[in-house]
């Protein structure tokens, strides 16, 4: 495992859209663990894929309550609002509260390649939005309805 460099704003790749995972191999599984390796390194709740410079349709997400990782996610159902405080690692020191949906349901791969479904609200449910916009080329700047002065902050 390796801890990678974070790709920062400014960087084109942060605007592509990420091309499917097809092989579900041992290189993806080593992506990941860098994936997670970089995160923890960083202190962050969320990393995608492009935020380390890789154009491929995966995220990993650990608000506190373990471990999880989306592959090709895909949105099943969004309803409601919420406005919570978004940070991004690829954007350091910018901070802001965004519009987002108050309940995502979310049809992903895990890295063995078998579908499930991932039901959120709350901090996870900003998480996974936060990082699946990544792999649309989207930051969390386009969400934004205010400045904040944060208490908590959260880094995707
Ligand atoms: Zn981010």
């Amino acid at each position: 495992m390796a801890i990678r460099q974070i790709v920062v704003e400014g960087d084109e790749i942060l605007t592509k859209v990420c091309r499917p995972v097809e092989k579900f191999d041992q290189r993806l599984a080593d992506l990941l663990d860098d994936m997670w390796e970089t995160l923890r390194d960083a202190d962050g709740v969320g990393l995608a894929a492009p935020q380390i410079g890789i154009l491929r349709r995966a995220v990993i997400i650990d608000i506190g309550e373990g471990p999880i990782e989306l592959i090709n996610p895909e949105f099943l159902e969004q309803s409601g609002e919420q406005n919570l405080q978004e940070g991004c690692l690829s954007c350091p020191g910018d901070w802001g509260i965004t519009s987002r949906p108050a309940y995502v349901k979310v049809r992903a791969q895990n890295r063995e390649g078998e579908f499930f479904e991932l039901e959120a609200t709350e901090l996870l449910a900003v998480a996974c939005c936060h990082e699946i916009d990544h792999l649309n080329g989207i930051l969390f700047k386009e969400h934004l309805v205010k400045d904040s002065n944060p208490q908590e902050r959260e880094l995707f």
